[in-house]
């Protein structure tokens, strides 16, 4: 697909969550316009939590005065943030750098009369996304109550009927059960509040959400793109859906970047854009079937890196730009794995190699941090590694 130049676009952002008002912010960093439509009243207040990686990126994107509304749960590795107050600081910022703001019900319906793109941000309701398929029907109800003395750290129960979190910032504690059958909400509540000693009286409802994972079956189209849940919308379990919204508001902004600015055809924007949701879908859908294929390679057995290598997009300075990936069995294609390059991998598994060596000289290649054997672990299951005897 060819998009001609375009000098002046007219960027057009649906919703004010975290996603469109961090990708107008970047829009307006790269020069752009941007006008964001906004459902005022729709926001519900709950904590949730992000890795620390997610914090440098908002760093890098909103600056760090919008850090002070995400706090580090205690001995953890985790931030935790009041989501509409979050949301509300980056619309702020948003604002302050010149972003238009409306009221969604006075958005036309014919918006492709007006706009040169349409930016649908508006969370699991996808409303420019359709269609969209999901994976169950889970329902978490949520709660809030007051600060208790026993802190910020993050707790988690579980039993074969429900799975329920609890997390907290400063002057915030949010309790999440997610039913998996949906006749005995009542009693999973009941029985989490007992698991985590609370009384049910010092609790109040928030708000039912929807929680089971999501998404569009065509994240771009020529005029539209979906960013953060319209896109994908991850299981809560996973605590990703965040990083997700921002990743794919960077991404975005580089694909109409590319789209706008680079002087050759850049078809490869497009397609890196819907492989990076295809690889957050397939990677959390995988991850949530469980390690069933991992378990069949042997643990002892020789593996080799097996994927064929492929050309494609990759985000560099704002731009999408080709470069080299692996292609994973599904037909999407893969180069970073978080911070590790996995053509560290191919390279030191590119004859067959025992899994005990293969452990032994990434543990000395890769960044101190890297889980080694998560790593393999994920390989073998998306048969990037394979059994090599
Ligand atoms: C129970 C639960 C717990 C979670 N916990 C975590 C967690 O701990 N960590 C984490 O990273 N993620 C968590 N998530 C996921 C996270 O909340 C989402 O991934 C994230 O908020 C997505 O951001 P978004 O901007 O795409 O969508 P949203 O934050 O949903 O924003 C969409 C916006 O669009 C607006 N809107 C809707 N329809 C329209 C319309 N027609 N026109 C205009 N505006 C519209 C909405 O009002 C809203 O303001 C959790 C999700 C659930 C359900």
């Amino acid at each position: 697909m060819l998009h001609p130049r375009v000098t002046n676009p007219r960027v057009w952002i649906a919703g004010a969550g975290v996603s469109g008002s961090f990708l107008a912010l970047r829009l307006r960093k790269l020069g752009y316009s941007a006008t964001i439509w906004h459902a005022p009243f729709s926001r519900y207040k709950a904590v949730e939590s992000v890795p620390r990686k997610v914090a440098l990126l908002l760093k890098e994107v909103a600056g760090s005065d919008c850090i002070p509304q995400i706090e580090r749960a205690m001995l953890s590795e985790f931030y935790c943030f009041e989501r509409s107050a979050f949301a509300e600081c980056l619309l702020k910022k948003a604002i302050d750098a010149g972003v238009e703001l409306k009221s969604a019900h006075d958005m036309p319906a014919n918006w492709d009369l007006y706009c040169d793109v349409l930016i649908d941000a508006t969370g699991r309701a996808a409303a420019w996304s359709g269609p969209v398929k999901r994976l169950g029907r889970e329902i978490a109800d949520l709660f809030e109550m007051p600060v208790d003395r026993r802190g910020m750290d993050r707790q988690i129960v579980a039993t074969e009927a429900f799975w329920a979190y609890k997390v907290a910032t400063s002057n915030q504690v949010t309790i999440g059960v997610i039913s998996r059958h949906q006749k005995n909400t009542a009693t999973a509540i009941q029985e989490a509040f007992r698991r985590f000693g609370i009384n049910p009286a010092e609790a109040r409802f928030v708000s039912r959400r929807f929680c089971s994972p999501q998404w569009a079956l065509t994240p771009l189209a020529k005029h539209r793109l979906s960013v953060g849940d319209a896109a994908f919308a991850y299981y809560p379990l996973a605590g990703m859906g965040v990083n997700f919204a921002l990743t794919t508001a960077m991404a975005a902004a580089a694909v109409l970047h590319t789209r706008w600015r680079c002087p050759a055809p850049c078809d490869i924007a497009d397609e890196y854009y819907v492989e990076l949701c295809e690889a957050a879908r397939i990677s959390h859908l995988t991850t949530l079937r469980g390690a069933r294929e991992a378990a069949s390679v042997s643990l002892v057995g020789l593996l080799v890196f097996s994927a064929k290598e492929v050309i494609t997009g990759v985000q560099r300075g704002g731009f999408v730009v080709p470069e080299k990936a692996y292609l994973l069995a599904d037909g999407s294609k893969v180069r970073w794995l978080g911070s590790v390059d996995l053509s560290q991998v191919r390279d030191l598994a590119h004859i067959p190699v025992s899994r005990a060596h293969l452990v032994e000289k990434l543990t000395k290649t890769l960044p101190e941090r890297t889980n080694v054997q998560v790593l393999i672990e994920w390989c073998i299951q998306h048969k990037l590694l394979t059994s090599g005897s």
